[in-house]
């Protein structure tokens, strides 16, 4: 598409310019943009940037739910998100996760969430900043990233509603740790006049299923028309579905046959790998060990025979959208192995301290996360710090995070493993301690059982194996 011809690259220079033209940083500061540890305090960012921008405003876009699994992080997505960080210097932005079974702009690289608490003044300040600057007339700012919704402190903004203002958001996360912002396709893909300059006139919907009950290809192509309605049923097969972070020896199964290492983790290698074949083979691509894939790649169910009177007309198969290179996979951290302290791991923290890092610090030690290390938070940090035999400074470095981190998550150490029926020793009592059954070392059908429940309540594939998100799931249902 020619559209793509006008996108414009914005240099870390050009892009503090635009934003002092804007108001979003005064013009004394943007020079030192890298210095501060402690976060600039924002001005109320109310008028909408001047000449960088033009007069008109980007097309409305729908709601465009999550129907595919994407671990890369759209690059609009992850230009905002590096654009409100370098801006605000404070919070970290995570964005994306594995698809589970529930809807999720977080599944398909479409969402982030900047953790910023709404009890802390200073990261409430710049939320109550951000999101002022980016609702006002209903949406201006939102339209002009591609922003598509906005969770904040058990409210809810929309793009494609905002008649609706800032609604009561009544789903289990509050969100007070954290402000959520979703993508609309052309947000996500960076085709909105933030960046380019020109406002966006065609709507991209997004991918659409190919097969009922699976998930969508990956975004490939601008879609301007609807999906098609009355999916064919998916292939049969045996195995279930399983997508990236996952583990199982079913997994197993398709890496011989993918030809990678056959570890059982469903992990970045395997996936740029199944994503290949799927382009190969002309199966719908998308980065899932779904059963249209089984189906090819590990084909175990019988042929039927065929019916004796007549044979209804083959179904057309559904068109495949093939690109002429498979996109580039980047890498994938395990992004089950962290923790709310891994982002902190590295920071030294002493009293005259401020911002996100010692809110989480002050969590940790139950001193009221004011974002500021004072005394007080000196004082918890020397009682922990005896407590845990560790040296006694008052300054939060390595072994202090580790600590927390043990304390909080007391299973952490085991996450990059796998145990199941069968397996025996100190991993597995303490997984059953965490599942409060008996203890005996053995890992058993009790045992098995109660790990199948807590993967069926967390929406996790009932495998019975702990491993990945498993290992987070067990966690999370120990705290009180
Ligand atoms: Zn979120």
């Amino acid at each position: 598409m020619s559209r793509h011809n006008r996108l414009v690259t914005v240099s870390g220079t050009a892009l503090v310019f635009a934003l002092s033209a804007t108001g979003l940083v005064p013009a004394a500061q943007a020079g030192a943009l890298a210095a501060p540890l402690r976060p600039a305090i924002a001005p109320l960012v109310a008028a909408p940037p001047g000449k960088a921008l033009p007069a008109a405003l980007d097309v409305k876009t729908p709601y465009e739910a999550q129907v595919s699994c994407d671990p890369r992080t759209q690059p609009g997505v992850a230009a905002f998100a590096a654009l409100m960080t370098s801006q605000y210097k404070t919070g970290v932005a995570t964005t994306n996760r594995p698809c589970l079974a529930d809807t999720s702009e977080h599944y398909d690289g479409r969402a982030i969430d900047w953790m910023l608490s709404a009890y802390d003044p200073q990261q409430s300040a710049v939320a109550d900043s951000v999101v002022a600057w980016l609702s006002a007339d209903n949406g201006v700012m939102a339209r002009r990233f591609g922003i598509s919704y906005i969770i904040r402190n058990r409210k809810m903004w929309r793009e494609y509603a905002p008649e609706r203002g800032w609604a009561t958001y009544t789903g289990p996360d509050p969100h007070t740790s954290h402000i959520h912002f979703s993508f609309s396709w052309d947000g996500a893909m960076k085709r909105t006049s933030w960046w380019t300059g020109s406002a966006n006139t065609v709507v991209d919907l997004g991918p659409c299923k190919v097969y009922a009950g699976q998930f969508a290809p990956l975004h490939t192509a601008i879609r301007t028309t609807a999906c098609p309605t009355n999916l064919p049923a998916a292939p049969v097969s045996v195995y279930p579905v399983y997508v990236i972070g996952q583990r199982s020896t079913q997994i197993e199964v398709a890496q011989r046959a993918l030809g990678v290492p056959a570890g059982g983790l469903f992990d970045a290698v395997t996936y740029s790998a199944l994503v290949q074949w799927q382009t190969r083979v002309g199966v719908p691509i998308t980065g899932v060990l779904d059963k249209a894939t089984w189906a090819r790649l590990v084909p175990t169910t019988p042929v039927p025979t065929p019916p004796p009177v007549v044979t209804p007309p083959a179904p057309t198969p559904p068109p495949v959208v093939t690109p002429p290179t498979p996109a580039p996979v980047p890498p994938v951290a395990a992004p089950w192995a962290a923790t709310r302290y891994t982002p902190y791991k590295g920071v030294v923290l002493r009293q005259g301290s401020t911002g996100a890092a010692v809110a989480v610090l002050q969590r940790g030690l139950r001193v009221t996360p004011d974002g500021a290390f004072g005394p007080r938070t000196q004082a918890a940090l020397v009682t922990f710090q005896s407590q845990q035999g560790i040296s006694v400074s008052g300054i939060a470095t390595r072994p202090a995070w580790d600590r927390l981190e043990k304390r909080d998550y007391p299973l952490v150490g085991y996450r990059g493993l796998s145990v199941s029926r069968g397996s025996t020793g100190a991993v597995v009592t303490a997984v059953q301690r965490a599942l409060r059954v008996s203890a005996d070392g053995a890992f058993g059908p009790v045992t098995e059982a109660a790990v199948k429940a807590v993967q069926s309540r967390a929406e996790l594939a009932p495998t019975g194996v702990v491993s990945g998100w498993t290992w987070v799931a067990i966690e999370s249902q120990m705290l009180p």
